[in-house]
């Protein structure tokens, strides 16, 4: 039986290596993205993985984006929350759009998805679901308290979500990456990415596939007794 995964953010960076390393494991995955449509149809044209455009903080487009995957691919047991932004600046400069926006696709888009997947996952009596999170969630970040807020919002909501799902067979955990090198990583400023990465123990970036990796092993068969946690994939940079 071919499971039917639904990756946010699916198309490029940490997710479009989650969406490969899921079909690798035998998923059929359709992958979610919010514009970029040459990214997402070249990604299409390599892989096969049908690619769906919605925009995760919206409400409807969620639940109708979500009755299209389906629809075309059957129900979904597997939901992996990774589309997120960033709108960086110190509290005194951060508008409130600014504040707003990140808070809406970041954390309100893990609601939104999990309500048109869950209730389904609860009903079959199996379901996989990792949200992902982020080391600043978990530490704070100058200049991110938008982005923070809403990362470490989504380390309470697994850990609610997972108390609903537990009996019926449906795990929800978060993953917290640190640093990887894909294009969010790129827009922060050559000389702070270099402290950063002398924050690292291991001396370098993270890759996203040693993410995708874990994201793998948190939706396996067998994975039936992990839920309620949180996978801290950060090269040492934050023991939490
Ligand atoms: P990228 O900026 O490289 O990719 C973001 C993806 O999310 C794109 O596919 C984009 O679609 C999609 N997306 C953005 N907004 C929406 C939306 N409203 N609706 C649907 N899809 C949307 O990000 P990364 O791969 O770096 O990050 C992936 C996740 O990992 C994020 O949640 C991020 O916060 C988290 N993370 C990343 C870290 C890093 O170092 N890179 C560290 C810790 C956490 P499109 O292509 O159409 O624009």
């Amino acid at each position: 039986m071919s499971r039917v995964a639904i990756v946010t953010g699916g198309t490029r960076g940490i997710g479009e290596a989650i969406s490969l390393a899921l079909r690798d494991a035998g998923m059929t995955v359709a992958a979610n993205y919010a514009g970029n449509e040459a990214k997402a149809k070249e990604f299409s044209d390599r892989t096969g993985i049908k690619a769906y455009r919605w925009d995760v903080g919206d409400h409807q487009a969620c639940l109708d984006g979500c009755a299209q995957v389906a629809s075309d691919l059957g129900p979904v047991d597997v939901l992996v929350n990774n589309a997120g932004i960033t709108r960086d600046g110190v509290l005194q400069k951060m508008s409130f759009d600014d504040w707003n926006e990140v808070i809406r696709v970041n954390l309100g888009g893990c609601f939104n998805m999990a309500k048109a997947v869950f209730p389904g996952m609860r009903e079959r009596g199996w379901g996989r679901i990792v949200n992902i999170g982020s080391i600043n969630g978990q530490a704070g970040q100058y200049g991110q308290v938008n982005y923070a807020a809403a990362k470490s919002g989504i380390h309470g909501f697994t850990k609610a979500l997972a108390q609903e799902g537990a009996k019926f067979g449906v795990t929800v955990n978060a993953l917290a990456p640190g640093y990887i090198d894909t294009d969010m990583v790129a827009a922060v400023p050559p000389q702070v990415l270099e402290k950063i990465v002398a924050k690292i123990p291991v001396g370098r970036l993270g890759h996203a596939e040693e993410i995708a990796r874990g994201v793998a092993f948190l939706c396996a068969e067998d994975g039936g007794f992990i839920t309620g946690s949180t996978l801290s994939l950060n090269g040492g940079q934050h023991m939490y």
